[in-house]
């Protein structure tokens, strides 16, 4: 790896409940490799940035919204390494810059904001916009067989005596990358972030090059919380109540559906006594970043 991961340690959780249901629940602490770099997005980005540091040019151009993860994680990992970064944002510029964004500049990115058409057109196209000349193109949230051979490294740190493992699902890319190295006792869960994901199979099998989806992989829909970025009290008060009780800390976009989802299929039995049962924080935690201060325990 191009970075230190040995922080990112496998956590048991305690609680009355898993003893209950005669079950085990971990999580791989992923978000604590680094603050901004962190979690799942520096495993996609892994293939990219080793590519760019071979090449002549050194420039990565990639895509993101305002408050995105992957942008934020793009433009660490450039910095650190000495590539030039070019984000792509989608909107219009306006007068205040999120705190995502101000980071990406910290980090040396330069940023530049296209409409909201234009940006749907390039930001999923792996080609090569003409305007950026000889550059790495990485496509939004690393959507991409590479992005995805990146995300399965993450495999080499789980202990192969997990029987679940689960993620939360933006572009699929990472589990995609869990589906390539997945052993053939490992389930695979999928809790989508977004309201719409409903070509979960073209994706992983473009993604994997995968001629059929894998039995392993499932996909647990209905816990978005009404979609991407949106949420409730009770999705603030379920990660105030993980923080509380395991010190483990949550993002509001991703992570906290994903755990509220197997906290959820817990109580109603979906795994059997003796599941063990890996839940991957995937990080995100700068887009906490967004909340009004005081919203979280942490
Ligand atoms: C981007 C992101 C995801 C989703 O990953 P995909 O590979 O796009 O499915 C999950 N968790 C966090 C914290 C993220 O930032």
């Amino acid at each position: 790896m191009l970075f230190d991961v040995s922080t990112a340690v496998t956590e048991q959780l305690h609680d009355e409940l898993f003893i209950e249901k005669g079950i085990s629940v971990s999580v791989l602490r992923l978000d604590r490799i680094h603050p901004v770099i962190s979690g799942n997005k520096l495993f996609k980005l892994h293939y990219f940035l080793e590519e760019a540091i071979r090449s002549a040019h050194r420039t990565i151009v990639t895509f993101g919204g305002a408050y995105s993860n992957h942008l934020a994680a793009t433009a660490y990992a450039c910095g650190a390494l000495g590539l030039k970064s070019i984000g792509i944002v989608r909107g219009e510029e306006s007068a205040t810059l999120s705190h995502t964004l101000l980071q990406c500049i910290k980090d040396g990115m330069q940023l530049k904001f296209i409409s909201r058409t234009a940006y749907a057109a390039a930001a999923t196209s792996p080609s090569l916009p003409g305007e950026h000349g000889e550059c790495l193109v990485i496509p939004e949230g690393g959507y991409h067989p590479m992005g995805a051979r990146g995300a399965s490294l993450i495999m080499n740190l789980v202990d192969t005596s997990h029987t679940h493992i689960c993620t939360a699902l933006g572009t699929a890319t990472t589990l995609a990358g869990l589906a390539l190295h997945a052993k053939p006792h490992q389930q695979l869960i999928g809790i989508p972030v977004v309201k719409e994901m409903n070509n979960l199979d073209e994706r992983i099998k473009e993604l994997t090059g995968f001629t059929t989806m894998p039995a392993a992989v499932e996909c647990w829909t209905g816990y978005h919380f009404g979609g991407y970025a949106k949420k409730n009290e009770a999705l603030i008060h379920f990660i105030n109540q993980c923080w509380q009780q395991y010190r483990v800390p949550l993002d509001f976009v991703y992570t906290a559906k994903m755990f509220y989802a197997v906290t959820d299929q817990v109580k109603k039995n979906h795994f059997p006594p003796g599941s063990r049962i890996l839940c991957l924080h995937t990080g995100g935690l700068q887009g906490n970043g967004s909340l009004p201060p005081n919203t979280l325990a942490f």
